[in-house]
């Protein structure tokens, strides 16, 4: 009988905890979220489902802290924590059913913590099993100081950016720095209330679950060409993933005046054996993991447009079922990636797991736009050269 009590007792606790501490619950909030039709940030009142606690933003997406101070030394390949944080403060007043936002970082929390349910509820809506990533804490307005350059011993907190950071099996988590403010104005759209941005971290938090933990001895016995590659379909599919996710293919534009190579999905990027050398000859600093990836992004994003039937490399977003479907292939495929291990891993590995999602006239049409952009790799997509 006894365990039976304790059930019951749990089952009383969960009840007077308002329901919000046992399972998912849906508020109503006032949110400040950019849109890609008028280019504008606006008011909407969005749907959040899955809180556990409002009060904190406690929920199944993941939990936000404040207060959290981390030192990234590169320089000594070691990560100093200050203060580990706290749980942080939402505050909002209550109109109907609308829960209003009564300061900017509650704001700016909530946005965070809804656009994360976003991109978990697409990755769970691709075949990502419930609960798959385990806790993931977002650590807000976090101070943190990068040392890369042992000529600055004392580099400046870092601003306007947002990552995710795979401390050890049980650390993980986004990082959202503070707004970079000029003149008192903030700089384009925040990264953190920009939806693909969310969702390009939240794939690498999928990409480390699903490829880099399954790697034997990864780190170890890859070699840096390899893991080059490997680094760049992390970046390409992130990217992939935040354009099905939000229909844009230009998803990062509004956020970020582009100093590197663009990532517009919608460019037609050939893949020629410049990359490859800029692998091979780029150091681990100085390599630059978009080119290659911007070209993954890129031809699956062509692939869910011509399997639509439209025109190719034409400027009409593909609809949202084309792009879910190239999304569920592109997760497939880096699952068995991970499974068969990648530590030999080359570009034309992703796509042999690729093309085998689709069925043959799909696969054929995929097929036909690596024949136009990886023609000289084509013959090592396995399931091309059997068309
Ligand atoms: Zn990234």
């Amino acid at each position: 009988m006894r365990p039976l009590h304790i059930l019951k007792y749990m089952l009383v606790l969960c009840l007077l905890g308002n329901v919000l501490s046992c399972e998912d619950s849906s508020v109503k909030v006032e949110m400040l979220a950019y849109d890609p039709i008028s280019d504008e940030m606006i008011y909407k009142v969005n749907t959040v489902e899955t809180l556990a606690d409002l009060g904190k933003l406690e929920g199944r997406a993941t939990r936000l802290r404040g207060g959290v101070s981390i030192i990234l030394d590169y320089l000594q390949e070691e990560v100093r924590w200050d203060r580990v944080g706290t749980p942080v403060a939402f505050s909002a007043v209550r109109i109907d059913d609308v829960y209003y936002p009564t300061d900017f970082d509650s704001l700016a929390m909530i946005s965070v913590y809804y656009n994360i349910e976003q991109a978990m509820l697409f990755f769970e809506s691709i075949g990502m099993p419930t609960g798959y990533l385990g806790r993931l804490d977002t650590y807000y307005r976090a101070d943190v100081i990068e040392k890369m350059d042992p000529y600055i011993p004392e580099p400046e907190e870092s601003v306007d950016n947002a990552f995710y950071l795979s401390i050890s099996e049980t650390d993980r988590g986004f990082y959202i720095l503070p707004f970079a403010v000029e003149e008192g104005l903030i700089n384009g759209v925040p990264l953190s209330m920009n939806p693909g941005v969310i969702a390009h971290e939240y794939s690498h938090a999928v990409f480390q679950e699903s490829v880099y933990d399954k790697l034997p001895g990864y780190g170890i016995y890859m070699n840096e060409v390899n893991y080059g590659y490997l680094w760049a379909l992390n970046e390409g599919i992130a990217d992939l993933f935040a354009v099905a996710l939000t229909g844009d293919p230009n998803f990062i534009n509004p956020s970020i005046s582009f100093r590197g190579v663009s990532r517009d999905a919608s460019d037609v990027i050939i893949y020629d054996s410049s990359f490859d050398r800029n692998i091979i000859n780029a150091s681990q600093e100085s390599f630059d993991p978009y080119q290659i990836g911007a070209f993954f992004s890129a031809a699956v994003y062509e692939m869910a447009r011509r399997i639509q039937g439209l025109a190719a490399d034409g400027p009409e977003i593909p609809k949202k079922g084309y792009r879910h479907l190239v999304a569920k292939a592109t997760y497939n495929a880096i699952h068995n990636l991970g499974k068969q291990g990648a530590g030999q891993f080359e570009p034309a590995d992703f796509f042999s797991y690729f093309v085998t999602q689709f069925e043959p006239g799909q696969a054929s049409i995929i097929c036909g736009v690596l024949i136009e952009r990886f023609s000289i790799y084509y013959s090592e997509v396995d399931g091309c050269s059997a068309i």
